[in-house]
């Protein structure tokens, strides 16, 4: 008898099942739809060319090294990410009342900060519905009650459901925590408009319930970081007390490197000393210090204007390959005169859209064509490539006809 012989096995991760039958599939022309991380034309994943000369020069500077990094992390780090999202003129920064803090990437920084809102007393928190399958696991996991959504799409429109959500939103209970997503929702590619996130942060306002933002894709909307922060630098000027957590995952092509920033703002500079210090608590008993390399990397790229203009273009080459595969697939699906309409395509954002599959369909592209892709018929844009745009939109053509 084993300590462990009770121990059921869990259910699949569903990108981990996908992943391994694609892995498996002997099939020449697989498709794989699935993983939200870039690849070039070509299909490869893609080590960005600044990141790649940063480690070099890295590598060489003889007063770095391998020393662990204070608990909260790198504070040049933090505080370069933190400006990188709220903007150098932002009320929250120029009057000092806002802290970032150096964790594990974009999935920590939202653990760290939700353990430290079940401190302050928090119990419910909202998602869209749907969301990044991991808001909800991590959220309960952190030691929140209960998980509400919020609706979000409209599987008719294939565009926000705002009616909904501001419906639903203005049900929530004062003090419940909302999760948005500051540009490129996952999984629907769907954000709101200008005037949508004014009436969200009104209804936020009104109930009194608190934002928690995750930024995992700035600069994948537009291709400008500034812009694609529209969101939450809203927020943030009419005031708001919030989180965020952001990911250097997709920007930086640093995926396994974990780098990610907890960025807090709050109403009275004299806060900040005592959160921090709570916030190291939380972080010395889960992880005690974050990485180091990558965090020099992005403080690097942050503060030097060369390195700076040479990210930029490289999410600029990024972000537009997803527009152009946008605009390659919809092209291509309304020559073929596939059934439906397909304008969401180019007018989703980022990394993923909600095509409108259903999981029937998406089991029939699967069994059929060797196109793999999540049951909610969400589809990773990075995954096509001129090679494979023409073949997907045949198997979409055949699978709705
Ligand atoms: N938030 C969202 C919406 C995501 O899609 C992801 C990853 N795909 C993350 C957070 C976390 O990513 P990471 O931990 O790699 O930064």
């Amino acid at each position: 008898m084993s300590v462990f012989s009770e121990v059921e096995l869990g259910e699949p991760v569903e990108m981990f099942y996908l992943k391994k039958a694609y892995l498996e599939d002997k099939f020449e022309n697989k498709v794989f739809l699935s993983v939200g991380a870039y690849r070039t034309d070509e299909g490869k994943p893609w080590v960005l060319p600044v990141v790649k000369s940063l480690e070099k020069i890295l590598s060489h500077d003889e007063s770095l090294n391998k020393e662990y990094l204070p608990t909260l992390g790198l504070e040049t780090f933090s505080t370069s990410a933190t400006t990188m999202l709220l903007g150098l003129d932002s009320p929250a920064i120029i009057q000092k009342r806002y802290c970032g803090i150096q964790s594990i990437s974009g999935t920590g920084s939202l653990r760290i900060g939700a353990e430290f809102l079940v401190k302050m007393g928090k119990k419910i928190f909202y998602v869209s519905n749907p969301t990044w399958e991991n808001h909800k696991r991590l959220f309960l996991q952190a030691g929140f009650e209960e998980c509400r959504e919020y609706r979000y799409w409209n599987p008719t429109t294939r565009r926000i459901d705002f009616e909904g959500l501001i419906d639903d939103l203005d049900k929530a209970p004062q003090d419940a925590v909302v999760i948005l997503h500051v540009c490129a929702h996952n999984p629907t590619g769907v954000d709101p408009t200008p005037e949508q996130w004014s009436k969200i942060a009104n209804i936020i306002h009104k109930r009194r319930l608190f934002p928690f933002f995750d930024c995992a894709f700035q600069g994948f909307v537009t291709g400008n970081v500034i812009s694609d922060a529209y969101s939450i630098r809203l927020f943030v000027s009419l005031g708001f007390e919030l989180f965020c957590a952001q990911s250097f995952s997709k920007n930086f092509g640093l995926y396994n490197e974990r780098i990610g920033n907890l960025t807090i703002v709050v109403n009275n500079p004299d806060l900040i000393p005592a959160i921090k210090s709570q916030i190291t608590y939380i972080v010395n008993g889960m992880y005690l210090n974050p990485p180091g390399l990558c965090a020099r990397i992005v403080t690097y790229v942050l503060n030097n204007s060369t390195m700076y203009n040479q990210w930029q273009d490289n999410v600029r080459t990024m972000s537009s390959r997803l527009l152009l595969m946008r605009k390659q697939l919809k092209e291509i699906l309304d020559h073929l005169e596939t059934p439906g309409n397909w304008d969401h395509l180019v007018e989703h954002s980022g990394f993923f859209s909600y095509t409108g599959l259903t999981p029937v369909q998406v089991e029939y592209m699967v069994n059929k064509y060797h196109i793999y892709m999540l049951a909610s018929g969400r589809m990773s844009i990075a995954g096509l490539n001129s090679s494979n745009v023409y073949y997907v939109a045949k198997a979409i053509y055949d699978t709705v006809s």
